[in-house]
């Protein structure tokens, strides 16, 4: 017995399958190899004991029967199919196998015989971390060991992965796979994949059973909440032992619900950057470590007079031609010091060939590195700031022309208080002495009171200049135009000047006919009295001054030539604005306030007349005034003298 009992053994551990026979009463008699394998039992613990250990608690008993009775007494209904029911192992994890009842036998020699083949495992328990095993584990990882590895690997993977078969009914699966799912594993082993009615799912199904691994992603519904949970599902297949049937695939899931957000952050910062790149008002460009650039906006591609496509993949001087050259040491400088430079001012003109007014820009240039700090190329910004450096330049020449106004003001508050004061101590003098001989009863001397006089025409003259060059910037200086005798004004201005001057001689080239304005007449001979005025006084050393007044066309052309001291020639077009005076006179040397030229030229433009200069420092002046002439239909023989001054 003990000898069949043995050779029954090695016959039964040669069987592939797990085996276990035992009598009527249940108790176990044999067990095989593969048995000892695939439920983790030792033999030794398992002889004599009830066969129901093999099964969990809830399996043992089944209508009445246990479970090994009720598989024999459906014997005939099955027709020898296997069914398919959790198996425990010693460990107490549950195994999905497909079992075999069969009797063999009579009387007390009556055996049942259970026939398990393993399907792949459902995992639901896990004890002994690898850490708490035997140490020198590693090293004599026996099958048990190895086995809690692969469980404690497959378990903490950070994917659901579950295996099916052919059917394809989904055999076993991990914790994970089943909290994705938001089922039980008892719900989810046994699940027919077709159940889920997914096409798309099924295709890699049937892909993987043919051998090919493929991949599928989609949504899974959980079928009692409804909770909705985008998946990738990697699907492989997995291969019986000889090597090339393909008994199931595995399936690897990965809840993707976190990298779709990722993905739509990132699509959405994406489109920030991109919206910001595209409409910053400045330019903006990146170049990669070979200098190249990747990246252009439209206003960089502006700035640089070439379309944005046309620089990627080029180089700066590719691009820009020598004024790509600075450019590209700014690059290289930035990647190797990895420092950014900031604001680095050039002008158009100078320094970028683009075309168009020069512009000024400030290019700053920052490093650009991946998060791992590798350096992926340098970021170029660039501002037109033409508009800023043109309002500063503007503010600067307005702030020059201010001082400059305050300058000129200082000066002429000076000169004016000097001017207005020059004549006033004589006149205060000879006012004395006149106040004194009157009391004495002594003889009053013309001449003492001529002089007082002309000290204060020359006062009023001054202060009359005051009055109408503020007349003047008002707009108010009135003028009352009417047929005048230009010729006779002109003349009787050399007159009087004459008759007040003994050190020059004055000549008067006359015209041939009578020269005939439209024109204010009190106005006109302030025009003349105010040239010939300075004619004497620039002309210190005496000399002769020319007038000549001759006809032109339509015009009437007075000239008034003096010997003196000239006008430098960048001062000779300023002379006529208000205040100016030419550098080679000095206030102390020759007074005067500036104004004299200045109101002439209002008064001869607004005649319709010009006034200009012709003139070599040191060699005398010649100023000239051109004024339209009357048109003759106008002329009435009443009108045909310079009227006396209206004013
Ligand atoms: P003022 O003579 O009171 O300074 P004007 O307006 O008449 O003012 O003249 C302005 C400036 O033009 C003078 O200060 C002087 O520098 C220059 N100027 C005018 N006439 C002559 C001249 N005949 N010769 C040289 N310089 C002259």
């Amino acid at each position: 017995m003990a000898h069949a009992a043995g050779e029954l053994e090695v016959v039964m551990d040669a069987a592939v399958d797990p085996l276990v026979v035992c009598g009527t009463d249940e108790r176990i008699l044999h067990v095989n190899a593969a048995t000892e394998r695939l439920l983790g039992w030792s033999r030794a613990r398992l002889l004599g004991q009830p066969v129901s250990r093999l099964f969990p608690v809830r399996l043992r008993t089944f209508a009445g029967h246990s479970l090994p009775r009720y598989l024999l007494s459906r014997r005939a209904a099955l027709g020898g199919r296997p069914i398919r029911v959790f198996a425990l192992r010693e460990d107490g994890v549950e195994v999905l196998v497909e079992l075999t009842v069969g009797t063999a036998g009579e009387g007390e020699h009556a055996r049942i015989a259970l026939t398990f083949r393993g399907l792949h495992e459902v995992i639901d328990t896990l004890e002994d971390p690898v850490e708490q095993a035997e140490p020198g584990m590693s090293r004599h990882l026996d099958d048990r060991a190895r086995d809690r590895l692969y469980r404690l690997l497959v378990e903490n993977a950070p994917l659901g992965i579950f295996h099916f078969d052919r059917t394809p009914v989904v055999t076993a699966c991990n914790e994970r796979f089943v909290d994705m799912l938001g089922s039980t594993k008892r719900v989810i082993v046994g699940l027919n994949l077709l159940t889920l009615r997914d096409d798309r799912l099924m295709d890699a199904v049937r892909e993987t059973l043919k051998g090919h691994a493929s991949d599928f992603e989609g949504d899974y519904v959980a079928m009692t909440s409804g909770k909705v949970t985008p998946v990738r599902v990697r699907f492989a297949p997995c291969y019986a032992e000889d090597g090339l049937t393909v008994e199931g695939g595995v399936g690897l899931v990965e809840d993707i619900s976190e990298h779709r957000h990722t993905e739509a952050e990132r699509e959405r910062h994406l489109a920030q950057l991109d919206m910001l790149f595209h409409s910053a008002p400045i330019g903006l460009g990146f170049v990669d470590t070979n200098l190249r650039y990747a990246r252009v906006n439209d206003v960089l591609a502006r700035i640089n007079g070439v379309p944005a496509e046309a620089h990627l993949g080029r180089r700066p001087h590719e691009v820009l031609g020598p004024a790509g050259v600075p450019i590209e040491r700014m690059i290289r400088q930035v990647m190797e010091t990895g420092e950014p430079a900031v604001k680095h001012e050039v002008r158009t003109d100078v320094d970028l060939g683009a075309p168009g007014p020069r512009r000024y820009l400030a290019g700053s240039f920052y490093p650009v590195r991946a998060p791992d700090g590798r350096m992926l190329g340098v970021g170029i910004l660039v501002e037109d700031i033409s508009e800023r450096r043109r309002a500063e330049e503007e503010r600067n020449r307005l702030y020059r022309e201010a001082q400059e106004a305050i300058r000129v003001r200082d000066d002429f508050l000076s000169i004016a208080s000097h001017e207005l004061k020059t004549p006033l101590t004589p006149l205060s003098l000879r006012l004395e002495t006149l106040e004194r001989k009157l009391e004495r009863g002594e003889p009053v001397d013309a001449s003492v009171l001529h002089r007082a006089r002309r000290q204060l025409l020359r006062l009023t003259g001054l202060i009359n200049d005051l009055l109408d060059a503020s007349r003047i910037e008002a707009g108010r200086l009135a003028l009352h135009p009417e047929p005048t005798r230009f010729d006779t004004l002109v003349e009787n201005g050399v007159r009087a000047m004459e008759a007040q001057r003994e050190d020059h001689l004055i000549t008067f080239e006359h015209p041939r006919e009578p020269v005939r304005v439209h024109g204010d007449s009190y106005r006109l001979e302030q025009v003349v009295t105010n040239l010939l005025e300075n004619a004497l006084k620039y002309s210190p050393d005496g000399g002769t001054i020319r007038v000549a007044l001759t006809v032109r066309g339509d015009v009437a052309l007075l000239s008034v030539t003096d010997p003196g001291i000239g006008i430098p020639p960048d001062q000779q077009a300023l002379l006529f604005d208000r205040y100016f005076r030419a550098r080679n006179v000095s206030a102390r040397s020759y007074g005067g306030l500036g104004l004299g030229l200045y109101i002439s030229r209002d008064i001869v433009e607004r005649h319709g007349g010009r006034i200009w200069v012709e003139s070599e420092v040191g060699h005398g002046s010649t100023f000239y005034v051109a004024l339209p002439l009357q048109p003759a239909a106008h002329v009435s023989p009443d009108t045909s003298h310079a009227g006396p001054p209206a004013h």
